[in-house]
């Protein structure tokens, strides 16, 4: 006999923690699949939280570390320095930030289940089974990440345009202080950028490319040596994933199931930042499933929709950066320093 929630949500990332807290504190019997083993396994990001994020999750202080300026430099290693109003942002541990939201979301009153991959779900009338865990829910919430199952099995959009990110983690570089260096490097980094932040009691080294091309990051840290010495210092730990940079699928969406986060492609197609919007489309989710559930709500799926910022200029920004000769009007001093600052923290600062 199969177990029944009002929602499954699969995935208990961002996005799909941030749905079932919300939904729970609503009211509502909520399950959390994931296929991890424990919270905070496998993390696959940097964990660069933007002003607003931190604001809103009040996240613990130890579990954090503010970065108060951001630097970017040209391939020949010049650079310049974005300031914003006292904008920051926060490095996280973000493996400890995982267990932290689960706990929260927990103590809403969801169930979250690890160890527990999702495989498919048949359509029962008003319900869903999901295959081998025991689990029938009313509504299906895919946040299953970049290479969504969810998605798959219910014949949804899949991302398409994704970069390939890798990261290392560096025993700390001494006095690296409080600022995100970013790499242009179409060497290293084709089609995005490389970077190195301090994190919480580490450093952090990472790369983004086209997803076709090899992310070199031993080349990439021999390049940085005369900056930051990284090759004499012990490597902590790797991880790497997809980026979605294809902007919000058109069918992400269909009758009682929802894609959200990274399964839905809600990440900004410049910065390749999408912490903050899975968890803020994740919560409004919620709450807009539990509306429909209650009531005579309309589909979750088209107030998401509706939520989505319209990130036009930042697709036309994405397309010059990867079909116009940026690095190479920087070199010939074609675009001055002070037009680059003014872009860049357009990007860097622009939250809509
Ligand atoms: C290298 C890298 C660095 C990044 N750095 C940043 C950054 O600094 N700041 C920022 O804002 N964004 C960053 N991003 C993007 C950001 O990490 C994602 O947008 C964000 O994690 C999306 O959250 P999510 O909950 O949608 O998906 P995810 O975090 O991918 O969570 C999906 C969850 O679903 C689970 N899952 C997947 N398949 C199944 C299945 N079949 N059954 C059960 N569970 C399943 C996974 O185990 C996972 O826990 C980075 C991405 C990468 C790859």
């Amino acid at each position: 006999m199969a177990a029944k929630y009002d929602i499954a949500v699969i995935g208990a990332g961002f996005a799909g923690l941030a749905c079932a807290r919300r939904a729970a504190e609503r009211g509502l019997s909520v399950v959390v699949l994931d296929r991890q083993s424990g919270p905070g396994e496998r993390i696959h990001t940097t964990g660069i939280l933007v002003k607003e994020a931190w604001e809103e999750w009040a996240v613990p202080a130890p579990l954090v570390r503010r970065i108060s300026r951001v630097r970017v430099y040209t391939p020949n290693h010049r650079f310049v320095e974005l300031d914003r109003d006292r904008y920051f942002f926060m490095a996280t541990d973000t493996g400890a930030l995982m267990r932290h939201l689960v706990d929260e979301t927990r103590e809403a009153g969801a169930e979250v289940r690890f160890g527990a991959k999702y495989l498919g779900a048949a359509r029962n009338g008003a319900a869903f089974t999901l295959e081998e865990s025991g689990v029938a829910c009313r509504f299906l919430v895919g946040a299953d990440g970049a290479r969504s199952r969810v998605a798959e099995s219910f014949g949804l959009d899949r991302n398409l345009r994704v970069l390939k990110g890798v990261e290392w983690e560096f025993e700390p570089v001494p006095g690296d202080g409080d600022c995100l260096h970013c790499f242009i490097d179409p060497e290293c980094a084709p089609g995005y950028i490389g970077w190195v932040v301090p994190g919480v009691k580490v450093t952090q080294v990472g790369l983004a490319v086209h997803r076709h091309h090899k992310a070199d990051m031993k080349r990439f840290i021999a390049r940085l040596d005369p900056l930051f010495g990284l090759s004499r210092r012990t490597v902590l730990e790797k991880r790497g994933g997809v980026i979605p940079i294809g902007g919000l699928l058109r069918r992400f969406h269909t009758d009682r199931v929802l894609l959200i986060g990274d399964a839905a492609g809600m990440v900004s197609p410049l910065t390749a930042g999408g912490i903050h919007n899975a968890y803020r489309l994740g919560r409004l989710a919620g709450d807009a499933i539990a509306d429909h559930l209650e009531g005579s709500a309309p589909d979750p799926g088209r107030v998401v929709r509706r939520a989505y910022p319209n990130h036009a200029w930042k697709r036309a920004a994405r397309w010059s950066f990867d079909h116009l000769p940026v690095t190479r009007a920087l070199e010939a001093g074609l675009l001055t320093r002070n037009l680059f600052r003014r872009l860049a923290e357009r990007v860097f600062f622009s939250r809509v």
